[in-house]
């Protein structure tokens, strides 16, 4: 490997941990991280493994002691971690006035209390490291809202001001932490979708293309990557100009 941005993309010698590494994303994130040389974990619910080459492990991301665990497990296991990526997430719509207590508060947890339980999990191994990267997948709808969206939208805006926060706390530790914000992307989440609202986000995009899990990995990648290096406390947009073009 003698191109320098080949080297400085590699992640051999690197422990990578993704949670959903069984989703549609997560699966990309976890393949892309695996093939920059890295030994990667995924951690997602029992029945939903990783792809092949990826060790996985059975964590509900949104019980504290069970993210707590299965960090420690991967730690145990690798005996280092250098990579962390939060792909794990849920939506559960409905308009604001219509939506009960308990869309609210599994949204939340799975994708918010997660990000708060998986990062003070992950930075004693990040700092024992040297140094590493977390990257928290968030959304382009936490910076606009979405009709039928409120939980969903302020759970990753949620994420998205963790992460800044994170990003000043752990810098001098050597830890990046920054945040992924997809656009549509065709997956198992958005499968369930109704064809006119994939088609809405069509029209969006400035591309006239909608993303693919692995556009999404390929911008992770980056971030993680010695690439990377100086770019901490981002929320960059992975979404073919949806917001741009809006
Ligand atoms: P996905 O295919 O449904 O993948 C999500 C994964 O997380 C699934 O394997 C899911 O398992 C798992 N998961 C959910 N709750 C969990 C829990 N409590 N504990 C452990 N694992 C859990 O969805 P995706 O489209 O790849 O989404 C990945 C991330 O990207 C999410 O955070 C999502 O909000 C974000 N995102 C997606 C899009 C998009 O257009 N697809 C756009 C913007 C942001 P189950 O399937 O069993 O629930």
């Amino acid at each position: 490997m003698s191109n320098p941005s080949a080297i400085m993309l590699s992640l051999a010698g690197r422990v990578a941990l993704v949670t959903g590494g069984g989703g549609g994303i997560g699966s990309a994130v976890a393949s892309a991280l695996l093939k920059a040389g890295a030994a990667a974990f995924s951690i997602d619910r029992a029945d939903r493994p990783g792809p092949p080459g990826v060790s996985s492990i059975a964590c509900d991301v949104s019980r504290s002691a069970e993210v707590a665990s299965a960090v420690a497990d991967v730690v145990g296991r690798a005996g280092r971690l250098d990579v962390v990526v939060h792909c794990a997430g849920i939506t559960r719509d409905a308009v604001v006035a219509k939506m009960s207590d308990a869309d609210w508060h599994e949204v939340i947890a799975t994708n918010l209390d997660s990000a708060f339980y998986l990062l003070r999990s992950v930075a004693p191994a990040l700092r024992q490291a040297g140094g590493g990267a977390v990257v928290l997948v968030s959304s382009i709808n936490a910076e606009r809202g979405k009709v039928g969206q409120a939980n969903y939208a302020a759970s990753k805006a949620g994420m998205n001001a963790m992460a800044m926060t994170a990003a000043r706390e752990l810098g001098r530790f050597g830890i990046r932490v920054n945040v992924v914000a997809p656009g549509w992307i065709d997956t198992p989440m958005t499968a369930a979708v109704p064809e006119e609202y994939r088609q809405r986000a069509l029209d969006e995009t400035v591309v006239g293309r909608l993303g693919q899990p692995e556009d999404v990995a390929g911008a992770v990648l980056f971030l993680c990557s010695d690439l990377g290096r100086h770019v901490t406390g981002q929320v960059l947009r992975v979404d073919g100009g949806q917001l741009i073009g809006h």
